[in-house]
């Protein structure tokens, strides 16, 4: 079982900050701004590659619903979300970055 369906299923903690029938969102643990969230679907989907366009609607309400529960949907904030190798995935759950709390950088990558 992948390290997000173990936070799922309660068996690896983490620190939540909303929750729905089909998505979470939780703390990154290594975060690198001074909001750093990560939401994902209940469902195990491997990458962005893998979600279907109907649940990629409801996680878009989902995300929106974080980003005002965190209180950055206002100021601003960015979304990312890493696909495979060249992408730098490095956990195989579908998950999106929620960054903010600052006004973020926007880095030369590559
Ligand atoms: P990615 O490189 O896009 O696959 O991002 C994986 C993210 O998961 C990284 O930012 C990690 O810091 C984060 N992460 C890994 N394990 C945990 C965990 N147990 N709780 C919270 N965040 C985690």
């Amino acid at each position: 079982m992948c390290i997000f369906c173990n936070i799922i299923e309660g068996k690896i903690g983490a620190d939540k900050i909303l929750e729905s029938e089909k998505f979470l969102a939780f703390k990154d643990i290594n975060p690198i701004a001074p909001i750093h969230i990560l939401i994902i679907p209940k469902e195990h989907i491997e990458s962005f590659n893998e979600v279907s366009a109907e649940n990629m609607a409801d996680i878009t309400s989902f995300i929106k619903e974080v980003a005002k529960e965190v209180g950055v949907f206002e100021d601003g904030y960015r979304i990312i979300t890493n696909i495979n190798e060249n992408g730098g995935q490095e956990v195989k759950h579908l998950h999106f970055h929620l960054l903010g709390g600052t006004k973020l950088s926007w880095p030369k990558l590559g």
